[in-house]
């Protein structure tokens, strides 16, 4: 098929040209086709139905036209995304086979975006963020998390307070422009010109898991409380017309109090904390929904999980979810006697760092078993969460955490092969998926500080050589490619080869701090955390 026709019944602009829009521009991509409003019948059509659940879809076919049908417009767009994945683009554009009805098991599918050190959230275009939420959201999330950045902060005039929250602003602007909902993130971390005589007792962190970083206020003193009241419903006046439907509640890294009064943090002090800022929210956005976030709690100190418990026993009304997660493997506590309030429970998968140094700094970082063993633990009671995502060198792993909430028993496997025929062709997907079994594997040998496999490295590299050459030029030059190419040739680089300063890597990272925006001269003394180590690279206020 060299020209698509595509209608849009049902739907009024803005959202029918989006959609419209949504398919011109991943179709015309991939091959040469060309999309056009249809003036007579259509190649494919997109329709609402509102028999079908509000997030389903349906993908079905009367006579030559293929259907796309959504319980809303949301839903049209993960329909448009099961569709687009599942047709072929090799000589002209070929039309899915999949026929069907699919619609999401949890329904809290977020992605929270860590946009700071000058990351690629941080510093992307606003074309590319709207471009990259859209994507995400083709694989069926359905809200975006971003916080503001209180810790960095001095104060509202601060000469970085505007742009933040302009930042943030954005962000959120390009979900709503997507039809997903909005999350933001308080706790009693405030700006850090905070007067000193309200500043929280630092926590007894015993196995550093906690942190203590950010300027932590105490909540268990009247001055501590107006402080924390007032300046995050300052923030929340700011947010107000961006439309804040969900507020996290967040405990530590960074938030906590370790004073006689506050102790233990995550059975009291927080709690009460919270229940303050919840009713404080909800007179400011009266349908915003609470999160209340319980990560690595009980790690130590103990009893945390019961006394949330105990307190939600006494009225659960101000909380709609309960976050659960850990920096490994997921807390015990609500798989073996229950999640407190009974309330929906989503999580928090780190997808981001774990394995790599600086993140993303050798490419793309598919983790798909690990992914899967995490999720196994808790897929059964999940609802949905909100992985942590620090840029998008693990797009992949966006995908497959996003096809988990929505089918809980979809594998990761299953979605890495989908992923590997849409973004980079049909015919190389088994070679990627072994190529990712050893990148993955590499990875988790290195942090774990074992020896790598230095055949299966070499084997890794001419796997994605060999692949390279047979891809059609646009995946080639796709940036999921390209991420994932490099990653293949920098670990040959640095554990087979003369390192990450041979000019083979110093193209490559020189490329991907390209592809992520990154400053190769940069004031920002966490940048280095983001950017891949070209050694041309300079901070020129040190590194933190
Ligand atoms: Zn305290």
């Amino acid at each position: 098929m060299k020209q698509v026709a595509v209608q849009v019944i049902q739907l009024g602009d803005p959202d029918a040209a989006r959609l419209l829009d949504v398919i011109k521009v991943r179709i015309e991509q991939r091959c040469e086709a060309v999309v056009v409003a249809a003036q007579g019948a259509p190649d494919v059509m997109l329709s609402i139905d509102a028999n079908l659940p509000s997030e389903g879809f349906r993908i079905d076919q009367i006579d030559a036209t293929i259907r796309i049908a959504g319980g809303s417009s949301l839903a049209l767009l993960y329909g448009i995304g099961k569709f687009l994945r599942t047709s072929r683009y090799e000589e002209g554009f070929t039309p899915s086979v999949w026929r069907g009805t699919s619609s999401p098991h949890g329904s809290l599918r977020g992605m929270y975006f860590a946009s700071h050190f000058h990351n690629w959230y941080h510093v992307a275009g606003d074309d590319e963020i709207k471009r990259y939420v859209e994507d995400i959201a083709l694989w069926g999330v359905n809200a975006i998390m971003a916080i503001y950045p209180f810790i960095n902060l001095s104060g509202w005039d601060d000469p970085e307070a505007l742009p933040a929250l302009n930042q943030l602003r954005r962000m959120f602007g390009a979900a709503k422009s997507a039809g997903l909902a909005t999350m933001t993130g308080l706790n009693n971390v405030l700006f850090n010109n905070a007067p000193a005589e309200l500043r929280a007792t630092p926590l007894p962190d015993l196995l550093g898991r906690h942190g203590n970083s950010g300027t932590m206020i105490c909540p268990s003193t009247p001055a501590g409380r107006e402080l924390i009241l007032k300046t995050t419903s300052e923030l929340l006046m700011l947010l107000k017309d961006t439309g804040v439907d969900y507020l996290c509640l967040w405990p530590y890294d960074e938030g906590g109090c370790g004073c006689e009064r506050c102790r233990p943090w995550g059975a009291r002090g927080f709690i009460r904390m919270s229940h303050d800022i919840a009713d404080m929210a909800r007179s400011i956005l009266p349908d915003v929904k609470i999160v209340l976030s319980t990560w690595t709690y009980d790690t130590p100190p103990d009893g945390e999980w019961q006394g949330l418990s105990d307190e939600l026993k006494r009225g659960n009304g101000w909380v709609d979810y309960i976050l659960a997660d850990a920096h490994e493997d997921f807390p015990r506590y609500p798989l073996d006697v229950g999640v407190p309030g009974n309330l929906p429970l989503i999580n928090f998968p780190e997808i981001s760092m774990w394995g790599n140094w600086p993140w993303g700094g050798v490419g793309a970082h598919p983790m798909p078993h690990r992914q899967q063993r995490l999720w196994n633990q808790a897929r059964q009671v999940l609802r949905g969460g909100f992985p942590y995502s620090e840029g998008i060198y693990e797009d992949m792993g966006k995908a497959i955490v996003s096809q988990f909430y929505w089918d809980p028993a979809r594998t990761a496997h299953e979605t890495v092969r989908e992923y590997a025929a849409y973004e980079y062709a049909p015919t190389v997907v088994d070679e990627v998926v072994a190529m990712i079994d050893i990148l993955e594997s590499t990875a988790s040998l290195h942090y774990m500080k074992q020896a790598v496999d230095v055949t299966a490295v070499r084997r890794a590299a001419e796997l994605a050589e060999a692949i390279h050459a047979r891809l059609p030029a646009s995946s080639q030059r796709n940036w999921r490619w390209e991420i994932l190419y490099l990653r293949a040739l920098l670990d040959r680089e640095r554990f087979v080869g003369g390192g990450l300063r041979t000019p083979v890597a110093d193209a490559a990272l020189l490329r991907l701090c390209d592809i992520y925006h990154c400053q190769l001269e940069t004031d920002d003394p966490y940048h280095h955390r983001v950017r891949p180590p070209w050694q041309g690279a300079v901070s020129r206020h040190g590194e933190c």
